[in-house]
């Protein structure tokens, strides 16, 4: 629910104590709006809550993988220190557990080493110990953890911490990785999805195409119509996108008017086809003005993995495919691998 009220923190405090899920000024530009329900309505289907348990003891583990598994969250537990860095990779969690003490090194120590690798920064991290020193679980906290909870544990306060960590943790990668104007991936959101993807592809002999979409003769709409307009058609491309894409596949914002799609499982001649569908379709809105309309195009380049594996790489081609979209005289798809 969406209230429209002065920003001062005691009508901010009334409109949540009458059920509010979020507050606007009222000097707020529409756009902000419209990100924010665009966000508000695509995590209806939010995956299940992930958490990596760091523990050496397998009796140990078992009992706390069962607890979350009450509440729904879904875990994979690691014995060995060592594996760590490679599960957080592969099973993207989006907090860990850890065991505060371990034969080969502490739960202090992984945390470090977790925290050296930026990607790993903002993952939080929830020790787990018999431990109930307060110097040592002070120390512990100023060294990169999130949270101490004491062993034996309570499972409903357990399950408790982790959810409102995983809320608030998802809650703001949501903000860090979206676009304001578009509620799209932002630049390095979407460039970090296709490495994921490309991860994915690699492990299952899958394969993926990606395409670099840009919008014809963008400076003459800002030219002519205003900048507001402008920003009207990067809003109305963005949903299109949204709309006639598979869930499966990624659509960011990757310049001012330019979206970069990751379309897993699918070749370049499917991907081409796919957005050329697309292109007649804009090339068909008439996009409204006070008295009068106009029309748009946008050109497409695509390539396409295994045909090349690097995503920086992937990313080129695209553009230069696109290069020579509008080269061919623009409102085209150009294919390439
Ligand atoms: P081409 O067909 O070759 O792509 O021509 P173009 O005019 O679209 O050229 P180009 O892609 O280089 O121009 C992009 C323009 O988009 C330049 C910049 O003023 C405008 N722009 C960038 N970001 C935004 C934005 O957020 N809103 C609006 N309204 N305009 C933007
Ligand atoms: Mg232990
Ligand atoms: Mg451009
Ligand atoms: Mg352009």
């Amino acid at each position: 629910m969406v209230y429209n009220l002065q920003a001062d923190f005691s009508s901010i405090k009334a409109a949540l104590r009458a059920g509010t899920d979020h507050c606007f000024g009222l000097a707020t530009h529409p756009s902000e709006i419209l990100a924010k329900l665009i966000d508000l309505c695509s995590h209806e289907d939010e995956p299940p809550f992930r958490v990596l348990v760091v523990e050496d003891s397998t009796t140990a583990s078992i009992s706390i993988q069962r607890t979350l598994k009450q509440s729904g969250i879904e875990s994979h537990a690691v014995t060995d220190p060592a594996e760590i860095l490679n599960s957080l990779r592969s099973y993207q969690p989006d907090l860990v557990l850890m065991d505060m003490f371990m034969p080969k090194c502490t739960g202090v120590e992984a945390t470090r080493v977790i925290r050296q690798h930026p990607e790993f920064l903002s993952t939080p991290i929830i020790y787990l110990s018999g431990e109930g020193d307060m110097g040592l679980q002070v120390d512990a906290l100023r060294l990169g953890g999130e949270y101490f909870l004491t062993k034996p544990f309570n499972p409903v306060f357990l399950n408790a911490v982790v959810k409102s960590k995983i809320e608030r943790y998802r809650a703001l990668r949501r903000s860090m990785q979206h676009d304001g104007l578009t509620g799209l991936l932002n630049h390095r959101a979407i460039k970090d999805r296709l490495a994921t993807a490309i991860h994915l592809a690699a492990r299952t002999n899958g394969l993926l195409s990606v395409a670099m979409i840009d919008i014809d003769h963008f400076k003459h709409v800002n030219d002519k119509y205003g900048h507001p307009i402008g920003d009207q058609m990067i809003r109305g491309l963005a949903w299109l996108l949204k709309q006639r894409l598979r869930k499966s596949d990624l659509v960011g914002r990757y310049g001012g008017e330019e979206f970069l799609v990751v379309l897993p499982d699918s070749d370049s001649s499917q991907a081409r086809d796919i957005l050329d569908r697309i292109r007649q379709d804009f090339a068909t809105i008439k996009h409204a003005l006070s008295d009068q309309w106009f029309e748009a195009s946008f050109s497409t380049g695509v390539s396409g993995y295994p045909a090349i594996t690097c995503p920086e790489s992937l990313i080129k081609d695209a553009d230069a495919a696109l290069y020579e979209a509008k080269q061919k005289g623009r409102n085209t798809v150009v294919a390439r691998g």
